[in-house]
This record gives C-alpha cells, sequence and structure tokens, in this order.
C-alpha cells in the first residue's frame, strides 16, 4: 500500500519550518535523517519519568531503565534478525564500531605481510580505520576498483584474494553516488576464501530490510542518526563466534568481570565491549526508530523512495550543463551532479537561498572524487518524506543558479 504522505510529513515535526521565508526543502538525509514525534517522545519520557544510570543497580528507575535499554538491544536484534540479543553492541556510530573491529580484529588476526579488501566507493571512516591497521601492522590494502557507472567490478574483486587475505570491509550502500553493492553475492565470495566480511551499513538499513543472517555477514555496522534516531548512538553486529574471540576494544566500567591491580576479566558479550556508561538514552531512541520504519513500511519506503529517485532522474535530465554521476543499475534514492563551470559549493550556497538543503563537496570520499577526476558534487539525497513538488523546486533553483551565472 502506498504510504500516506500527509501522515509521514506530520511525523516530522522539523519539515513544516520556513528557511529564509520559503518552506524547507530537506534533501541532505544521507548526511543525517530528520526524527519523527516518535522518536524525540521516546527519548523525552526517559528523561522526565526513569532516568538512571544502568546496569547494577538495584533501585526502582535503575531496574526501569535497564529493562527498556535491553529491550532496545532486543528491537535492534529484530530489526536485522541477528540470532543473538548479545551480538548486539551498542557504540557511538558508523565510525567508532569500524574503529572498534579495525582495532580488536587487527590485533588478534593482522600480521606484517597481510592484506585488507575494501573498494573505490568507500566513505573515509571505512578507509581509514584500515590504513592505520595497516601502517601498525606492515599490512597491505587493496582496493576493488569501480566502472564508470560507479559499480565495483566483480571479477577484479575476485582477483584480489590471496593466502594473505584477512578482512573485506564493505560499503554495503555508497553514500557519494548511492550503489548498492551485491554485498549477500561478495560475502558468499570472501567466505569461499575463508575471509571474514565487515559491511558497513550506514547507507543500507533506512532504505530497505537487511537481514543479517541471510546476508551471512560476519560485522555489520550502521548509525542511529541515519535512519531516523539519535545522534551519539550506533550498532556493531558481531557473529557471536567472532565477538567472542576479539579482545575488546576501549576499556573501564561496565566491560570488566573482576579488577584487581594485577589483573582484570573481562564480562561476557555484549558489555566487553560497551565500557563506560553506555548512551542509554540513545540506544531507546534507536529503537523507536526502528520500530517506527517496520511501522511504517520498509517494503513500502523502498518502493517510494524508487519513484523519487526515477522521478528525480528524469528531471534533473531536462536540465542542460548537468551531469549526474553514479547511475548503477541498482542504487538508492541520492542525485549526485555538477553543473559545467560552477563550483559546488557556490551552486549549494544559492540553492540555500531557495530553502533547499543539498551538501555538496567530496562526502568524504575523496578517492571515489579522484577516480572521476571532479572536486566535489552537489548531492541531493532523498528519502520518503521527500516529494516531487520538492523536486521541482530543486530543479527550479538550479535553473536559478545556472542563470545567475551566465
Ligand atoms: N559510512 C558511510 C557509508 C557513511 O555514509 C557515513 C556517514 O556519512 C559513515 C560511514 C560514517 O557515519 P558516522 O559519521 O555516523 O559515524
Amino acid at each position: 500500500m502506498a504510504l500516506d504522505i500527509n501522515k509521514i510529513r506530520n511525523d516530522f515535526p522539523i519539515l513544516k519550518q520556513m528557511v529564509h521565508n520559503r518552506p524547507l526543502v530537506y534533501f541532505d538525509n544521507a548526511a543525517t535523517t530528520q526524527k519523527p514525534v516518535k522518536v524525540i517522545e521516546s527519548m523525552d519520557r526517559i528523561y522526565r519519568e526513569t532516568n538512571s544510570n544502568i546496569h547494577r543497580g538495584v533501585h526502582h528507575l535503575s531496574d526501569l531503565t535497564t529493562r527498556h535499554f535491553e529491550e532496545a538491544r532486543e528491537t535492534i536484534r529484530k530489526f536485522i534478525n541477528a540470532r543473538h540479543d548479545h551480538e548486539i553492541i551498542f557504540t557511538p556510530g558508523t565510525t567508532a564500531g569500524i574503529n572498534l573491529v579495525a582495532f580488536s580484529f587487527g590485533e588478534k588476526y593482522v600480521r606484517q605481510g597481510d592484506e585488507i579488501i575494501i573498494s573505490a566507493i568507500e566513505h573515509h571512516s571505512n578507509i581509514v580505520p584500515w590504513q592505520m591497521l595497516c601502517e601498525r601492522k606492515g599490512a597491505k590494502l587493496k582496493i576493488i576498483p569501480i566502472n564508470d557507472h560507479g559499480e565495483l567490478l566483480m571479477d577484479q574483486y575476485e582477483m584480489l584474494f590471496s593466502s594473505e587475505t584477512r578482512l573485506v570491509a564493505l560499503t554495503h550502500v555508497a553514500n557519494s553516488i548511492g550503489t548498492i553493492n551485491p554485498v549477500k553475492k561478495m560475502i558468499e565470495t570472501a567466505h569461499r576464501h575463508e575471509v571474514p566480511v565487515l559491511i558497513d551499513g550506514a547507507q543500507a538499513v533506512q532504505h530497505g530490510r537487511v537481514d543479517v543472517q541471510d546476508l551471512d555477514a560476519d560485522f555489520y555496522i550502521f548509525s542511529g542518526h541515519k535512519m531516523y534516531g539519535p545522534t551519539g548512538i550506533g550498532v556493531l553486529y558481531g557473529k557471536e563466534a567472532i565477538l567472542d574471540e576479539l579482545p575488546p576494544y576501549q576499556t573501564g566500567g561496565e566491560m570488566v568481570d573482576q579488577v584487581s591491580f594485577e589483573k582484570t576479566t573481562f564480562n561476557r558479550l555484549p558489555f566487553k565491549f560497551e565500557a563506560g556508561t553506555p548512551n542509554y538514552i540513545g540506544g531507546i531512541g534507536l529503537a523507536a526508530a526502528a520500530d517506527y520504519l517496520q511501522e511504517t513500511g520498509l517494503d513500502e519506503i523502498a518502493a517510494r523512495e524508487k519513484d523519487l529517485l526515477e522521478y528525480g532522474n528524469k528531471r534533473l535530465a531536462e536540465i542542460g550543463g548537468l551531469h549526474l554521476f553514479g547511475e548503477a543499475g541498482n542504487k538508492i534514492s541520492i542525485m549526485s551532479f555538477i553543473l559545467d563551470d560552477i563550483h559546488p559549493y557556490d551552486a549549494g550556497m544559492i540553492i540555500d537561498k531557495y530553502g533547499i538543503a543539498v551538501r555538496t563537496g567530496n562526502h568524504c570520499a575523496q578517492p571515489f572524487m579522484e577516480r572521476f577526476g571532479i572536486r566535489g558534487t552537489i548531492r541531493a539525497s532523498l528519502v520518503f518524506y521527500n516529494t516531487h513538488q520538492e523536486i521541482d523546486l530543486l530543479c527550479e533553483a538550479v535553473e536559478k543558479v545556472k542563470q545567475m551565472f551566465n
């Protein structure tokens, strides 16, 4: 069933405001999404009614908040269909989750001469932690190249494996141009070589169903703020058997079992990887976001966003001097483009004057920009609360930009 767009837009109070005397058009959703009332209220309720530090408290409020937080973990488990609650580690976000694995997995399994495979369309957050690990260990980064549409070259991927390959770290969806990578197939390939796979799901979980067991991902990582949840919270899913073997990343309170000045033993999963007071309010807000997505319908969301992408691509293609990047057959609703002889920053600033929020620059994907010989793009990232009328407004604003520069 098609989504009721009036109801949906009412769920997001921020969308009602005016920017520069025009109705806000929010097309910067790949950077962060707006929050529905359900999420805002879930967090507000905890602060007003039950706030107390979680775990080990014997008093009423601590018990209630602990229960809410652990129920949130169960909600997230169901959201991505993990096998166990304790495979869900709350982190501050995708970057933090990737760094955790780069450290803990790297400490345990990566040695001099080993190799790690990533791709040419990664966000810096899935490049730099591996680069640093390789520098620390004397290991080597290998890169899966892309074609002109921004799709990974599968035959080259297969050829990158060697007996030294220790891990594949791959984005599910590219934030710069929206390509959806065939991660299930790529995980199968890696497993044939007995290599585990980490998937950066920061741009994936908000656009359709993700089932980590079906994918057979060894690690799957995402951020709350990109899936209509709060900032400062994210999820690292890892298979129990692998997480059990890894050493802790950050240390301190919560993650310990016994501490003496001679020796410390560590807590069981998931707490071994959640040092310090966790962002329990964020975790509860994130679960509310997952509930909101489920109630709205991930299939319905995907269908609406596909329609928006088709309409947006058609409308933008009508504008002379506009070049779209990333024409992968399978992609999410991101339109990344440049305008002849106009710097993306200049265009973005003028587009903002029409109340339209787009992102300009390299989108934390400098190697991708280099591959195409450009400095950056103007990126309009659309989600299910956006409309055809808003796309028309963007096209009008782009025409105005062109007129001003001509
Ligand atoms: N990976 C991808 C694909 C992203 O798009 C982003 C953010 O844009 C990140 C990682 C980093 O996410 P965060 O800043 O929430 O840690």
